[in-house]
């Protein structure tokens, strides 16, 4: 697997998953671009950690459901690190309530985040996958995605949203040497879980049925292969890594 001439973005790269795909990608490409929303001390973090695999690496401040501040920003990391060969978008938010109690501006914004998001950064990619004639786009989807979680109206929505995108860009680009794939994690140990309450996070690891949560190393290693060259035929795939949850 080979892409050392690459130049990755990933979204939410400041922490948790999101970082670690960006560590994973940083293994075999040559610059290494994150987003992140505010948390300024984590993403400085990650670039040092990105920079010490001797990779060029930056990070941008970015709300993802902004699509002017993506194409700002996309604009920012293309004018020093070229175009973008591989795309990851792993931004993500929860607002949790049973779906009579939840607001519809909470319900509207965890779709902005999770899948407007994704159709912001994908259009800001899209001209250049095709001159390149090569690129790679992975969406970060969930489980809930695929079997519904109660209290998560918003956030399942989303995600199964970003299953249709995946599908629908993969369509379009698969004869230009672009795949489009979408991963959906279980439960992972991350700031997102390390909110649940122990009594829900030890319901979520009984219904796993490898007993324990995930870690974002998991996913990334998962990230990286999809995202590489021998990954090429395959495209429109949703891929479960989630210890056997949804099967
Ligand atoms: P974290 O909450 O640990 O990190 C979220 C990341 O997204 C941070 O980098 C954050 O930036 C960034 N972010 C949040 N909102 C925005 C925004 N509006 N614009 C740009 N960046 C934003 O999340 P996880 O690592 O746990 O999750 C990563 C992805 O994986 C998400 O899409 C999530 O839905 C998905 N997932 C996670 C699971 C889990 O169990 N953890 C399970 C299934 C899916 P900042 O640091 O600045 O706040």
């Amino acid at each position: 697997m080979s892409l050392e001439q690459k130049t990755a973005l990933v979204t939410g790269g400041s922490r948790g998953i999101g970082r670690e795909i960006a560590l994973s990608l940083a293994d075999n490409c040559a610059q290494v671009a994150i987003l992140y929303a505010g948390r300024k001390d984590a993403a400085d973090e990650t670039v040092r950690e990105l920079e010490k695999k001797n990779v060029k690496a930056m990070a941008v401040q970015c709300d993802v459901s902004d699509d002017a501040a993506v194409q700002a920003a996309f604009k920012q990391v293309k004018d020093a690190f070229g175009p973008i060969d591989i795309l990851v978008n792993n931004a993500g938010i929860t607002k949790d309530m049973l779906t009579l109690r939840m607001s519809a501006e909470d319900f509207a914004k965890v779709i902005a985040v999770n899948l407007n998001g994704a159709f912001h950064t994908i259009k800001a990619c899209y001209r250049d996958f095709l001159k390149l004639g090569w690129g790679r786009i992975l969406n970060i989807s969930s489980v809930s995605g695929l079997m519904g979680n109660p209290g998560q109206a918003n956030y399942a929505s989303s995600k199964a949203g970003l299953i249709g995108l995946t599908k629908t860009v993969a369509r379009e680009l698969a004869n230009r040497g672009v795949t489009v794939n979408a991963i959906c994690p279980g439960f992972i140990e991350t700031d997102m879980t390390g909110a649940m309450n122990e009594e829900v996070l030890s319901k979520a690891v009984a219904a796993v049925p490898m007993s324990r949560l995930g870690t974002p190393k998991d996913i990334a290693k998962a990230a990286a292969f999809l995202c590489s060259e021998d990954a090429g035929y395959i495209t429109g795939a949703v891929l479960q890594v989630d210890g056997g949850m949804y099967m």
